[in-house]
């Protein structure tokens, strides 16, 4: 027997190992199976496809070890990786490499660790894994999972990688051993970047009394026990009270330290001094995202009348297509529609996908969800680390019960079973669409794809839908249901356009804030109220320069001025992250005569918290959202109102709801309006209309100020009079006159290297190949708007193909062209990729 498996490797096609024996049997499509490839490299592959005959005329490798007897993948998930890696030009290899969390697919690359959280009892050579205790079922370790524990635990930095190990015990099925742990959950995948998943284990305390046996003996000698400590005897009494472990039958009432601390008052100290006295015992309980509170109960709000007419629209709709559009402007309540279609699909036995843009998001939703759906939410997004990763994918693998699924991008890899409903959520948002690394793919495009295989409807929804969906819905091939109102009769805002060049003349500016702005902030404030505002730039300041001699910093590694981040002190590089201090002194003349000009969020941040002095600020952007608590400590301050103002880049203009914000501002229009592609209208009109939409979203009417040096631009009129129709028509006649989406089809071809005369070589060499067959769909080559980045030059060719063209076929032509190419010396150190549908 032979196996076709695909391993995690940006190469065309899948390779063929032979079946030993003894596995055949438990052979099967989807299984993992570590296999080598080259001299001394193993991966972690999936069964594809499997036959009697054998391939051509070279030697096939055998397998080398079955990891788990069951499946990673369920139908239709190759499926539908394959038709991402047609559809975006990509290997299979690079979907899978996306697709499945690192701890699943274990290779000689992998760095693994010694789990922290579980305990290894020398004498006995036993483990406790996480959660767990030394009595209950502990593993007995195999002398070679012990050789391979030993490897790592005398490994400088506690870590080591597969191939390390293996080279170290000389273990031949090293991998095979490696993912018994990982699956133990004894060792872990060693992860450097993404920050550590350790919230796993909960600290809990219970009474260290018996409780059961005698419970008045029992209740005097624990008063005793905090005589005459006021902290302690209410910290008893509040544990006792909320575990009602004096009148439960199983005595052995518990409660998180955490709980207790908060709901008696009481500091760590004290609760570890009754610890100390013998009063509770502490032990620690794994938490499991799966488990997390939350009611069996599924609990809606009745929707208005209004609203009820759209869901009906949408469920008459959703009979007949494929895909509907809810097209509803901002507080319409189009979430509180979903929660009536999930809530039906869910009772009907079915999974259900809700995608949105950004983890923002998944943040406010999250706890909107969980009181309607309870524990049947999950969510799921890239802040995860690879541990939390693995735990929903496997979750998921294990059950086909009703569940909601909350999630970013990401989120369309996962083993669903059952999916009977899929929500996009703020369709348009081009964070949908992956740039780096491959697949390339817009996951509002692929979800419909995947609900389609699974013989279920996609629900699209957005105030400002994209082109190219409402298009569709023009055309008949889309639902479209429209609510035009907001939620119990609040208003759209008012959008004030404000001429900068203007308030500079007559000095009323001060520093980025226009006075209007300045004025309607300070009165909302006054009424308690709150405002947000939006710069689309990070960092302190975007422009360094030597006023003396025009020096400015450039990144080393890439065609970019690198900006100021004041914090820290340092110039940075967005496109690569490179960074160094802000010199004193000019490098190039030498004087001191270094300036700063122009306003990322830091600086705005700074500036009106000196405006506003009584204000309290909070700022959200990459630097301040590294970690993943960070989005909800954020939101949660502005929502409770701790802070009054909210400053950030385009994070804070996605689909957020807060209740009290009044003001919004868009600091600087115009670097949105001016940016050079045939989308920056849309992009403009959308993210304009967008944080407008986060303005009046109860009672008060809300007021939004756009700062710009072009007044007059078309754009922001019809953002100013909540004109999408207008907007709209518009556009489809220019994108119509310039044969771009959604009458074409647009795929930018690539081409990267580290010289810059080989880049361009191969880029002319590469448009004159596609040009014979494309003829004149294809344009350029050019450089693009930042053309080296991470030491490499760039260099791309647009390619527009009829809207109605096999992707497949393009596949195939393109890697023709490719590999006709290829001999050529020019390409042996240039990359090539495509970018499909870009945003
Ligand atoms: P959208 O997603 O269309 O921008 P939301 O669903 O966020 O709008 O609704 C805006 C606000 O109005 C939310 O705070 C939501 O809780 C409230 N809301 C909307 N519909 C209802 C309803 N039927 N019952 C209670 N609250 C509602
Ligand atoms: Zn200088
Ligand atoms: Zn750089």
């Amino acid at each position: 027997m032979y196996a076709e498996v695909i391993l995690p490797l940006p190469l065309f096609s899948t390779f063929t190992y032979s079946v030993p024996e003894d596995m055949v049997a438990e052979m099967a499509v989807g299984v993992r199976v570590l296999v080598q490839f080259g001299k001394k490299k193993f991966y972690t592959g999936i069964v594809a496809g499997l036959t009697e005959t054998p391939p051509g005329d070279f030697k096939v490798k055998p397998i080398m070890s079955l990891l788990g007897a069951d499946p990673a993948v369920k139908y239709p998930q190759l499926k539908f990786w394959r038709w991402l890696a047609d559809y975006y030009l990509c290997s299979i290899g690079d979907v899978y490499k996306a697709a499945i969390p690192s701890g699943l697919k274990p290779e000689s690359e992998t760095w693994l660790s010694i789990n922290p959280d579980s305990e290894w009892r020398v004498e006995s050579g036993e483990w406790r894994v996480p959660g767990g205790e030394f009595q209950d079922a502990v593993p007995k370790l195999t002398a070679k999972q012990q050789m391979v524990l030993n490897a790592i635990e005398g490994a400088k930095n506690k870590k080591l990688r597969l191939q390390d190990i293996a080279e170290e015990t000389k273990i031949g099925d090293v991998g095979n051993i490696a993912n018994r742990l990982l699956e133990m959950g004894i060792v872990e995948i060693a992860e450097t970047v993404k920050e550590k998943y350790r919230p796993k284990t909960r600290r809990m305390l219970r009474l260290k009394a018996d409780v059961a046996a005698d419970r008045a003996g029992v209740t005097r000698s624990l008063f005793a026990l905090v005589n005459r400590s006021r902290l302690q005897e209410k910290a008893l009494i509040t544990f006792l009270d909320l575990t009602h472990a004096l009148t439960s039958t199983d005595g052995q009432a518990s409660l998180s330290r955490e709980t207790l601390m908060e709901k008696a008052d009481v500091g760590s100290a004290v609760i570890k001094a009754m610890i100390d006295k013998g009063i509770f015992e502490e032990y620690k309980e794994t938490v499991s995202r799966f488990k997390t509170a939350g009611s069996d109960e599924i609990m809606l709000s009745p929707l208005s009348p209004t609203q009820q007419t759209a869901l009906d629209g949408v469920r008459a709709s959703m009979r007949q297509k494929q895909v509907t559009l809810l097209h509803g402007v901002t507080g319409s309540g189009k979430t509180e529609i979903y929660t009536h279609l999930i809530a039906a699909a869910l009772a009907d036995g079915n999974q259900v996908l809700y995608l949105v843009p950004e983890i923002s998001l998944t943040t406010q939703l999250t706890d909107r969800l969980r009181r309607v759906f309870g524990k049947k939410l999950t969510v799921y997004h890239s802040k995860f680390s690879d541990a939390e990763r693995v735990e929903v994918y496997r979750e998921l693998l294990d059950t086909n019960t009703p569940r909601l699924i909350l999630g970013a991008r990401s989120s369309v890899f996962l083993p669903f079973s059952h999916l009977g409903l899929v929500i996009v959520d703020e369709e348009h948002e081009s964070s949908y669409k992956q740039f780096d690394p491959a697949p390339r793919y817009n996951a509002r495009d692929a979800a419909i794809v995947l609900a389609t295989m699974h013989g279920s409807r996609t629900l699209l929804g957005s105030a400002t839908p994209s082109i190219e969906t409402f298009y569709k819905t023009q055309t008949g091939k889309y639902g479209l249901v429209t609510l035009t109102e907001r939620f119990e009769g609040a208003q759209l805002p008012d959008v004030e356009i404000v001429d900068m060049k203007d308030q500079r003349k007559r000095k009323l500016a001060q520093g980025i804030i226009s006075q209007p702005l300045k004025e309607a902030t300070e009165q909302a404030l006054a009424e308690g109220r709150q405002a947000i505002l939006f710069q689309n730039r990070r960092g302190f300041a975007p422009v360094v320069v030597c006023g003396r001699c025009g020096w400015t910093p450039k990144c080393p590694n890439c065609d970019v001025s690198m900006v100021y981040h004041k914090y820290t002190n340092m110039l940075r590089c967005h496109y690569c992250n490179a960074s160094m201090p802000l010199p004193t002194l000019c490098p190039a003349c030498g004087e001191n005569a270094i300036d700063i000009y122009g306003y990322g969020t830091e600086r705005i941040a700074e500036e009106i918290d000196e405006s506003f002095p009584k204000a309290k600020i909070s700022r959200m952007d990459l630097d301040t959202t590294r970690n993943k608590d960070s989005y909800q400590n954020i939101i949660e301050d502005f929502s409770g109102g701790k802070t009054d103002i909210l400053v950030g880049t385009q994070m804070v203009t996605k689909g957020l709801d807060f209740g009290k914000v009044d003001i919004v501002g868009v600091l600087n229009a115009d670097t949105i309006l001016n940016f050079p592609d045939f989308r920056s209208n849309e992009r403009a009109f959308n993210m304009f209309s967008q944080v407008a939409g986060r303005a009046g979203r109860r009672q008060t009417k809300g007021k939004v100020f756009i700062q710009t040096k072009n007044p007059e631009n078309p754009i922001l009129q019809r953002v100013q009079t909540h004109d999408y129709a207008g907007y709209y028509e518009q556009e489809i006649s220019d994108r119509q006159k310039g044969y771009y989406p959604p009458f074409t089809r647009v795929i930018n071809v690539y081409i990267k290297n580290k010289d810059q005369r080989l880049a361009e070589e191969a880029a002319v060499k590469m448009a004159e190949a596609m040009r014979q067959v494309f003829g004149g769909r294809v344009l350029g080559p050019q450089k693009p708007f930042v053309s080296r980045v991470a030491l490499y030059y760039l260099q791309t060719i647009m390619l527009k193909v009829e809207a109605e063209a096999s992707m497949t076929k393009v596949k195939y032509i393109l890697r023709n062209i490719y590999e006709g190419l290829a001999r050529d010396s020019v390409f042996r150190s240039t990359i090539i990729y495509y970018d499909v549908d870009p945003a």
